[in-house]
């Protein structure tokens, strides 16, 4: 039997690309500029071995332009352009792409990679979103004749010749009509569109030109008070081409990295420290990340929003995409720029989910090894990162059961009573007496209150360091870690420290000289205690107040407070 095609409802197919795949209109602007790109970059490749093409990679750009009197907006490139073939096959159906045949026959002839963004065959039609007609005017190199291509969406397109003098391809779009829910007229003013240039296309390799209209004093303004202006127009390029993460690191200076971080990011500081990445393997990415100097205002409210800027070769797609970052190096910033993500990402699509976990994953180590090397190498920096975002590291360790406890927990510091200043665990335990059996610490207000706390009389009488911790985290962090390098961490409050005056038996004779006070205190204590007894951790002091299990009084408090 023979087998039949599919026929899809080409309506209906066009609807719901239009109205689902994409959720933003403005990016109609880059998907069309995308293509113009794409189209260039095919001509421009073709000149390498074609000496016929006759063009230079300067000589290539992508123009824009608008009638505000018949509201359209027209792309203009000198790309490869097209013939009827190509816009039947192309634009007339849905969800065909030239460009990845394209890039899938480069693949074949194993020519050096071209940094071709179109794939999926959709992004033509997200223009509909804001056009109710588009007509495509177009010549394709070699070919001596022009064809006009036109749509109003939905109801099908018409190809009809037509004169061009030039290779390259004009997309001309009437907007549509304006209702009383929808205004389209934004589209038409200069600011808009060279905004939406900068945001989504400006690292597009090839200039991106508009007629921009401006204003100077009139060369024969007499009044020098108040001079007479005049309209002119000046083409300006929008785009800035390179982006600083594709230079290479020798190229871009510091000033460049922090007034790019200041602008991009809005901070008034400059980054504490500048990442940089390349990576080629399952996912090929190029990546710049910055630590800020500053916990940001609104870092520890729901407004901050964590993730990085996610690029496909040089266009923006995502603002901030979550999935890059892993919850505890939440206050990292910067941009991943991948040609293996593509335009129309959207978070249904399986295979794209698997390409963000891999990058997060090799992002997460490379973010964790370079706070490493940091703080072995530039410990001052490490200190004022530390001061600014530690925190969130302790949470780290707590969260997902300590699942990342493994890898953050030699980026902690924790104030050493012995030292004075900040330490790691690390430090800590190299540091450790011959018979000292637990890493010790300490949790209150504040360092001087803790400091005068009596369980700590012997430990510093035996020379042992105490960590000293103030951070409504560090219990739990404690909790969590529970050992560090082969020695269990201890509250200072636990009953036993493994001390050897711990284990001195009480003699008869102390016994009974006890007994009357310890019935005394039980007595008027009633139950506010569970229990009295001899103390022998104290030196000075006469009483102290201790926690079965050693869960200190902070961390009561605070379950008291969340079980009220
Ligand atoms: P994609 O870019 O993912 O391939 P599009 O829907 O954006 O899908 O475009 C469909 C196809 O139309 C492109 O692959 C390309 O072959 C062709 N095309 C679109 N715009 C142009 C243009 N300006 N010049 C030449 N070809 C174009
Ligand atoms: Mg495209």
């Amino acid at each position: 039997m023979a087998k039949k095609q599919f026929k899809s409802e080409s309506k209906r197919l066009l609807d719901l690309m239009i109205n689902s795949i994409y959720t933003n209109r403005d990016i109609f602007l880059r998907e069309i500029i995308s293509n113009a790109s794409d189209a260039i970059d095919k001509l421009c490749f073709k000149s390498l071995t074609d000496q016929n093409v006759g063009m230079s990679r300067e000589d290539f750009k992508i123009e824009i332009g608008t009638d505000k009197e018949n509201r359209t907006i027209t792309v203009s490139d000198n790309g490869i352009g097209m013939d009827e073939d190509d816009l039947e096959n192309n634009l007339g159906v849905i969800a065909s792409s030239g460009s990845y045949k394209f890039k899938q026959e480069m693949d074949k002839d194993d020519k050096e990679d071209i940094d071709i963004i179109g794939q999926f065959g959709v992004g033509f039609y997200s223009a509909f979103m804001v056009a109710k007609e588009i007509t495509v005017i177009t010549k394709k190199y070699g070919s001596d004749k022009a064809y006009k291509w036109q749509s109003t969406g939905a109801d099908g397109y018409t190809i009809e010749e037509c004169d061009k003098d030039t290779v390259g391809t004009q997309i001309i779009m009437k907007l549509k009509d304006n209702t009383d829910e929808e205004n389209y007229d934004e589209y038409l003013e200069q600011y808009k569109l060279s905004s939406l240039i900068k945001k989504y296309s400006d690292y597009i390799h090839y200039p991106i030109e508009m007629e921009m209209k401006k204003s100077r004093v009139k060369e024969d303004s007499k009044d020098k008070e108040h001079p007479e202006y005049e309209d002119y127009y000046e083409k300006e390029t929008l785009n800035s081409m390179v982006p600083i993460w594709q230079k290479p690191k020798k190229d871009v200076t510091e000033e460049e990295y922090n007034n790019f971080y200041m602008e991009k990011f809005m901070d008034y500081n400059p980054p504490l420290k500048v990442i940089t990445t390349s990576v080629e393997g399952v996912v090929t990415y190029k990546a710049m990340l910055f630590i800020p100097s500053k916990t940001p205002f609104n870092y520890f409210t729901k407004e901050y929003k964590k993730g990085l800027q996610l690029y496909s070769s040089g266009v923006l797609i995502m603002d901030n995409c979550e999935d890059l970052l892993p919850e505890h190096f939440r206050f990292v910033k910067g941009v991943v720029d991948s040609p293996d993500v593509s335009l129309n990402i959207s978070r249904e699509m399986l295979q794209q989910d698997r390409v963000l976990k891999q990058m997060e994953k090799t992002l997460e180590k490379k973010i964790k090894n370079e706070l490493a090397s940091m703080l072995k190498k530039d410990r001052e920096n490490y200190e004022k990162f530390y001061s600014a975002f530690g925190v969130q590291l302790k949470y780290g360790c707590v969260a997902d059961y300590g699942m990342h406890k493994g890898e953050l927990q030699d980026l902690l510091m924790f104030y050493s009573a012995k030292e004075k200043k900040n330490i790691t665990l690390k430090e800590y335990v190299e540091n450790m007496k011959e018979d000292q059996k637990y890493i010790y610490y300490a949790t209150g207000e504040s360092i001087e209150s803790i400091d005068r706390l009596p369980v700590l009389e012997l430990l510093k009488e035996n020379d042992y360091d105490i960590l000293y911790m103030t951070d409504e985290v560090d219990e739990f962090c404690m909790q969590s870690l529970r050992e560090y390098g082969e020695k269990e961490i201890r509250s200072v409050l636990n009953d036993d420290l493994g001390l050897p005056e711990e284990n001195k038996e009480e003699t008869e004779e102390e016994k009974s000289q006890s007994e009357g006070t310890i019935n005394f205190m039980k007595e008027t204590l009633g139950d506010k205690v569970a229990d009295v007894v001899v103390s022998k951790k104290l030196k000075n002091y006469p009483v102290v107040l201790t926690a079965k299990g050693g869960v200190s009084f902070e961390m009561e408090k605070y379950f008291a407070q969340m079980n009220p």
